[in-house]
């Protein structure tokens, strides 16, 4: 069973990014940046797959540019056993990045495509859920738990106060959840092993998709600074402060 996991190259988590002066969108000039934590969940769920001997092969897929390649050679470094990167120097949106992955699944004909349940740059959330409806597969999103058996997955998802079980049959799209797995850590050594993995780069025009975007940013804002905390003598000013001016008792 060949699985791809689409991994997209985000601003790094720690990175506490500024909103340009024009408010177009944020300054990622010079910014560390890192494989989207989500992904890395899917290519450590991928590459589980693989050495429980259900997955025979995981590719990892990027769009976007040269740059992307790092991203690539992270997921080697975990275990992916080849990488492609679509190149485009087009600004990328979820819907044009579902018509690129599925150009992608319709050549490599996986039996499971694992991506993360939002991209951490954009917290778009769309992706999966557009490829699987490009597709026409069935899709389990925010995913805890896969289990794989037959032509069959079983996913186990994380919903407003619980867990939903859901059963699919492959071919199929789940997108993971935080409590997925904990990645690996990624060793030296395997980083090195990562450089002599196989990484194919496929132009985006060649694919005959139009990656243009669709939506027009109007306007990016800082959230409303917080007001400074101030120390309470007691428990009873505490209360009383809860009561009288925050009014939340
Ligand atoms: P989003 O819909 O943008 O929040 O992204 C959800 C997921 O789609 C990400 O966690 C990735 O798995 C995948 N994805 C988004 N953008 C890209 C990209 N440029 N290349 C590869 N995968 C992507």
């Amino acid at each position: 069973m060949k699985v791809i996991t689409a991994v997209k190259r985000v601003v790094d988590y720690n990175v506490k990014v500024r909103v340009k002066s024009d408010q177009s969108g944020v300054d990622i000039d010079n910014v560390k940046m890192s494989m989207n934590p989500f992904d890395e969940i899917a290519v450590e769920a991928a590459t589980r797959l693989k050495e429980a001997n259900v997955a025979t092969e995981v590719l990892a897929v990027t769009c976007g540019t040269q740059q992307s390649q790092e991203t690539l050679r992270t997921a080697l470094a975990i275990g992916a056993d080849r990488a492609v990167l679509v190149e485009t120097q087009a600004e990328l949106q979820p819907l044009a990045v579902a018509k690129l992955l599925k150009a992608v699944v319709e050549k490599e004909q996986p039996r499971l495509v694992i991506l993360g349940k939002q991209a951490i740059d954009d917290d778009a959330g769309q992706t999966g859920q557009l490829l699987a409806a490009l597709l026409d597969w069935p899709q389990a999103t925010f995913a805890s738990d896969i289990r794989i058996e037959g032509d069959w997955a079983t996913v186990t998802r994380e919903v407003d106060g619980g867990l939903e079980v859901v059963s699919l049959k492959l071919p199929a799209i789940v997108t993971t959840d935080l409590r997925l797995n904990e990645p690996r850590y990624v060793t030296l050594p395997n980083i090195m092993k990562a450089k002599k993995k196989p990484l194919d780069v496929l132009a985006a025009e060649a694919l005959g998709i139009d990656p243009s975007p669709r939506l027009k940013t109007l306007r990016v804002e800082e959230p409303a600074a917080r007001k400074a905390g101030v120390k309470v003598p007691d428990v009873a000013t505490l209360v009383e402060k809860l009561k009288n001016e925050a009014k939340v008792i």
